[in-house]
């Protein structure tokens, strides 16, 4: 079945989805959209104060680049930026998408989140997306590359998850739900060992909120390994769905980037997790850690934690493992003795 060879995001056969009838948590964030409130919340850039340097990666719309935005602020020194760029002779659609995109992060002021700088536009009328540069790239790369070797203090794995709820948090106060929080979706502002973790794309987001999006097609993809059987079988999205994927994120960060239910279609996982299997406890996973995925992935959305909780809990557990590590040489051994399995 072709459905199930498109990696991380399948469409849902027609039966399932009924994604236009959609339901939501009512959103604040987008009652005001208009030209005016564009121009209110994104900042337009001259394109003489940017340059391109090197390809970063490519994106669902179209290619992200390295550069610099010249003498930028009050110091007057070039600052480090990516740029997001969507082709000139892009349909409407996706043009919209990405001011769209650029507007929910523009909104958005919090050091776990991928802060948008502003929009520019060069000669050939492409459209520029200008963000902070996460220098670290992909979290879910930079798990996997650590694989191998398996090389990552518990300690490392927490601040990391630490940092992803915190933005979670930030984005449940707000009344935003996410809809497709994973690995894939987060950056690393470095790889050392002051590193910063953000959640970094917010393109799937915008699809709920995009005006007629769902009238376009009643086929979309969605990240079905990610999601709760009220998101796939009623196309219910919550904060409490955005907490599942958290879940399911912590799985992959304590799995170093696996993908969850590796051995499982698309299809195949639906229809376990409704029957009420779930992922298994990481090796490197701590016992506390893997009751909280477990939270996370009760069938009744209004059992599992919010991100205030998750927060508190991780806290918690950060500084506890720091308490240990400092008499342990190896961070990855210290919680393992007390609650590994
Ligand atoms: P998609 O739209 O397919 O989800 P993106 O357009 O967000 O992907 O990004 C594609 C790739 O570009 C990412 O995997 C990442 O490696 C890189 N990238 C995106 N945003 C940034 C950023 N702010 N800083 C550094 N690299 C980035």
């Amino acid at each position: 079945d072709m459905k199930d060879f498109l990696g991380d995001r399948c469409v849902l056969p027609n039966s399932t989805s009924r994604f236009k009838d959609m339901l939501t948590e009512d959103n604040p964030n987008y009652a005001l959209l208009s030209e005016r409130t564009l121009n209110e919340c994104i900042r337009n850039i001259p394109f003489t104060s940017v340059c391109l340097e090197s390809l970063l990666g490519e994106g669902s719309f179209g290619q992200v680049y390295k550069g610099k935005l010249i003498k930028h602020g009050e110091t007057k020194e070039d600052l480090p930026i990516a740029i997001k760029k969507l082709p000139a002779g892009s349909f409407n659609e996706n043009i919209s998408d990405f001011l769209l995109e650029a507007l929910t992060l523009g909104k958005f002021d919090h050091k776990n989140i991928v802060r948008c700088l502003g929009i520019t536009s060069d000669p050939r009328g492409e459209l520029l997306l200008i963000l902070e540069l996460m220098e670290g790239g992909d979290l879910r790369k930079y798990l996997r590359s650590h694989r191998q070797k398996e090389d990552l203090t518990i300690k490392e794995l927490l601040k990391i998850s630490l940092d992803i709820a915190l933005g979670c948090q930030y984005l449940e106060e707000n009344k935003f739900i996410h809809r497709d929080i994973a690995a894939r979706n987060c950056l690393l502002s470095s790889t050392d060992s002051n590193k910063i973790a953000k959640i970094g794309d917010f393109g799937f987001a915008k699809d709920i909120y995009g005006t007629d999006y769902y009238k376009k097609s009643e086929l979309t993809m969605v990240p079905v390994r990610w999601m709760p059987e009220e998101s796939f079988k009623n196309g219910k999205f919550t904060s409490k769905s955005d907490v599942w994927a958290f879940g399911v994120l912590l799985w992959e960060v304590f799995s170093f980037g696996q993908l969850p239910y590796e051995d499982l279609t698309n299809c195949e996982v639906m229809a376990k997790v409704m029957n009420g299997h779930r992922l298994g406890q990481p090796k490197l996973c701590p016992i506390q850690l893997y009751t909280l995925m477990g939270d996370c992935w009760n069938t009744e959305p209004e059992k599992r934690p919010c991100f205030k909780t998750i927060v508190t809990i991780f806290t918690t557990l950060y500084t506890h493992s720091y308490a240990q590590s400092a008499l342990t040489s190896n961070g990855i051994c210290s919680l393992k003795v007390n609650g590994g399995k």
